[in-house]
Parts: structure tokens; sequence; C-alpha cells
């Protein structure tokens, strides 16, 4: 049998791409008036309505140094019973992670840093410190029944150490590949990174841990580099993008760190790219219009403002 078989376009199944909404979460943790939980349950209505299938939902964290997350178990305790969607929680510490699956979370996403002064700060602890108690973080997800994923922060750069070595990325990467875990994200908090640093980082990460480990990348767009950046890690074959709808977002241990990269900004890119993102990109950009009116503010995304296209 020779040649090709003629295919249409149409007929040529689109690659995936996963957009995890992070705004209930990271989006929002800066704000410094805190958000009801009713607006947050309804942010998340509309983040379902618009298709996306994993959402951060909130995290459990010290409330007192973190009051806009200190209502977790009720956001968690308010979620959609008959939805399909994936809710994450995110937690720095054991208690957190316990308080977790007490509210119900059936993925928890564990975070750790690639340099001391953030994770001092962040995690209260250097790093090596936060690794003692990995394994039983590890097993109390396990028991619980919840999936669990890990995130490297400020893996481009810290805004106390300064420069990050990839070295240090890597290495902090097969440590948190020593418990089972499903997936590991970079996560530029600070938003330093361009797209050549993605590159290296993503190279070496996926040098050091096996190759069943899904790679998830995290942007924040404080210098204008994260939609390059996103499209540098989709290059080196990462799947799942974190993106914040609207484009808020920040880290309330993160001095100047602006927001995250918008989502709908992202989902309109990639889509454009050939990617299929599950994503309706017209009720993503109500949703960002929804948090905007929340927050009462224009957030920073460009797609919510521009005319549609194609019209
Ligand atoms: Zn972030």
């Amino acid at each position: 049998m020779a040649g090709r078989s003629p295919r249409s376009e149409k007929s040529v199944a689109k690659e995936k791409l996963e957009l995890v909404e992070v705004s209930p979460r990271d989006g929002l943790q800066n704000e410094p008036e805190v958000v009801s939980t009713g607006h947050k349950l309804a942010l998340i209505d509309h983040i379902l309505a618009a298709g996306f299938a994993r959402l951060e939902a909130g995290s459990f964290v010290n409330p007192k140094k973190v009051p806009q997350m200190a209502d977790g178990p009720e956001v968690f305790a308010g979620l959609p019973k008959q939805s399909d969607a994936t809710f994450i929680a995110l937690a720095l510490n054991l208690r957190g992670v316990e308080r977790a699956l007490e509210a119900g979370a059936k993925e928890i996403n564990y975070v750790f840093c690639a340099s001391d002064g953030f994770s001092i700060r962040n995690n209260g602890g250097t790093v090596e410190e936060t690794f003692a108690v990995w394994p039983d973080v590890a097993a109390a997800a396990k028991a619980g029944g919840a999936r669990l994923s890990a995130t490297i922060s400020t893996a481009f750069g810290c805004p106390f150490d300064g420069e990050v070595a990839v070295s240090q990325v890597a290495r902090v990467a097969e440590r948190c590949v020593g418990q089972d875990i499903f997936e590991l994200a970079l996560g530029d908090t600070i938003g330093v990174g361009a797209p050549s640093d993605v590159r290296e980082r993503f190279r070496a990460v996926k040098a050091a841990i096996p190759p069943h480990i899904q790679l998830r990348a995290h942007f924040h767009n404080t210098r204008n580099t994260a939609l390059a950046n996103a499209v540098a890690a989709v290059e080196e074959g990462v799947r799942v993008l974190d993106g914040s709808l609207g484009g808020i977002g920040g880290c309330p241990f993160a001095p100047g760190a602006a927001g995250n990269v918008p989502t709908e900004d992202l989902a309109y890119m990639f889509a454009r790219m050939g990617f299929d993102t599950g994503v309706d990109l017209d009720r993503a950009i109500e949703a960002a219009k929804f948090i905007g009116g929340v927050l009462g503010r224009q957030t920073p995304g460009m797609v919510s403002r521009a005319p549609k296209w194609p019209g």
C-alpha cells in the first residue's frame, strides 16, 4: 500500500494542552481585601463553565499569614459535587495537607522552593529542612486518597537570594521525585525568566526525573515574558500550563511579584497554534471580566480587551 491516505485538516486530532486555572488561589491570595467565599465559589462556577478540567480552588496555609485563603475548608465544602473537574488544594506543610484532606481535597499540590531565602519566608525552613517532612506528606496524601503533585517555586530566580542555578533546580527536582508524585511544576514566582531559561531548566529537570512524571509550568508576567516562556515550555514538551484569568495574582511573600500569565491570553494563543485546550475562549473572557468586576478594576489580560477574532 503505497502513498499517504488523504486527510483533511479537520480529521487530524489536535494535540491536547491542559490549562490549569489558578485564579481562586494564586490569583487572589495577594489581594488586600478579603474576597468572600461566595464570590470565590461564583468565580469557580465561571471557570467550570469555561471548560477548565482542573483548577486550584484554594490553599491550606497559615490563615494568620494569608487571611485571603483562610476559608479553604468553606470553599471546598461549597464546590459543586456533580462536577468532573479536579480541584487542587495547595499546601506548604504537613498540617496543611491534613487540613486539605479533611476538607475533601482529592489532589494536593505541595510547594517546595529552589532557594533558601524564599523557602525560609514562604515555607518556614531552608530547602533542605522542608524535605524532612516529604515522606510524611506523601504518606498522608496516599492514606487520604489524594493524588500528589509538587511545585518548585523560585525556580527561575529568588527575590531574596537572586539568581538560582539550573543545577540547584535539578537537585530539588530529584528530591521531589523521591516520593510518589504524578506531576512536577516549575514556578517563575517573580517573573524573571526568559525563554532561554525555560528551555535550560526544563531540559535539566527532564534529565533528572523519571519520564512518566508529567511536567507543568507556572509563569508570572512581571516582566512581560510569560507568553514567550509558555511557548518555550511547550516546545520543551510541557503540556500543562498554569494561568490566572485576567492575569491577576501575586505572592504575599515575594516583593514586587505581579500577576500570573492571563489564562485567556494563553487560551487564545495556543488555540491559534493548533492545540486543543478544552477552554471556551468567550466564556473564559466572561470569567476574567467577572473577577475584574469583583476586584473593581481592569485586569491586565489583553485578549479580553481586544475585538473578537475571528469576528
Ligand atoms: Zn504563582
